[in-house]
């Protein structure tokens, strides 16, 4: 049967300008640049890289929270694009190898409710403990691609909007993809159709002329 479009996206670098966490560890000084860089190779788990960047980061959840409100910049057109998907009744949903710590003032600041899956934080003597209930026996990298699979399992279509390696795998299963930085390079070089991610608003145009069309594929 068929059920129109869904959404699925990762968050930090789609949904935000920067990679919260790495801007977190760069401004604070608990990483450097060739380190973070690194974290980029295909071969890195980012929920790994995360865990351990982490560990030795003593930030406290109100210094991260004022950082978010103060630092972190929303890509255009996301507010405006939770609403329509609302107003229109498809499923959007965010798959994040980031932390509730900066997810949950994120979305405080914005007055936004989102399906999500964040990696769980929690502020430990010298640092933050980070886990992945969600994550279970897979990767990040699966489990984004799990979220898109299923969606169309149940008779979606989906696009799909991310910025990095990790994403690969949920761009490749997608209907249509938004991507940014290194992710619209890897579908280039891979030949996976992909559209440049400047902001939000160009998806809503499309969704809305989906919409309009009669309903067959
Ligand atoms: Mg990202």
């Amino acid at each position: 049967m068929k059920k129109g479009w869904a959404a699925v996206s990762d968050f930090d670098g789609t949904i935000t300008l920067r990679d919260v966490g790495d801007h977190l560890l760069l401004y604070y000084g608990f990483s450097d640049k060739k380190t973070i860089e690194a974290s980029y190779s295909l071969k890195v788990r980012v929920e790994d890289f995360m865990k351990r960047a982490f560990a030795g980061a003593g930030l406290s959840e109100r210094t991260i929270a004022a950082f978010v409100r103060s630092r972190v910049r929303t890509r255009a057109g996301f507010t405006a694009f939770v609403r329509f998907c609302g107003r229109n009744k498809i499923p959007f949903e965010i798959a994040s190898g980031g932390i509730d710590l900066y997810a949950g003032p994120f979305f405080k600041k914005h007055g936004l409710r989102v399906k999500s899956f964040f990696g769980r934080a929690r502020v430990v003597k010298g640092g933050i403990k980070i886990t992945y209930p969600f994550l279970k026996r897979t990767n990040l990298s699966l489990f984004k691609a799990s979220r898109v699979k299923r969606l169309k399992r149940a008779g979606h279509k989906v696009v799909f909007f991310g910025d990095g390696p990790n994403d690969l795998k949920a761009a490749a299963l997608a209907d249509r993809v938004y991507a940014a930085g290194r992710l619209y390079r890897l579908c280039r070089e891979r030949g996976i159709p992909a559209s440049p991610l400047k902001d939000f608003s160009r998806a809503v145009s499309f969704l809305r002329k989906k919409r309009s069309e009669p309903c067959t594929r």
